[in-house]
């Protein structure tokens, strides 16, 4: 049985975009909670050029993971960014992870989504902070 996306958490390219949170030199915490407000899990995020520096905990360290940025045009002459997936560099628009395990894409962590489950609604009590 495949193991669900809702189990995972997510970061996704075009929140951030919009949030404005691709631009280079930005550092900031984006942090988990359980719906019950319990804090889960936080990654650091550090904007370089073309490439995002994920900082997170695992086992009794913190890892850091770079992932690479790409770029297609946008339908108004902008430019719509990617996600590259470390593991099989295709370009995504989401990453997922788990504690303990590195951001992939869902083909790499073989994800699925429930049928009644809306993509959208995985972000809840989503908060983050500047440094
Ligand atoms: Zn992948």
């Amino acid at each position: 049985m495949k193991a669900l996306v809702s189990q995972f958490h997510a970061i996704d390219i075009t929140q951030l975009n919009r949030g404005g949170w691709l631009h280079p030199s930005t550092t900031y915490d984006w942090v988990w909670r359980t719906s019950k407000g319990a804090h889960v899990v936080t990654v650091t995020i550090a904007v370089r050029e073309s490439a995002l520096e994920l900082s997170f905990p695992m086992e009794s360290t913190r890892v850091l993971q770079r992932v690479s940025l790409a770029y297609s045009a946008g339908p108004h002459g902008g430019k719509r960014p990617w996600f590259t997936c470390p593991q099989c560099q295709r370009r995504v628009g989401v990453l997922y992870h788990i504690p303990s395990r590195p951001f992939f894409c869902r083909r790499c962590y073989s994800l699925a989504y429930p049928s009644q489950y809306h993509p959208r609604d995985r972000s809840y009590g989503r908060q983050h902070r500047m440094i």
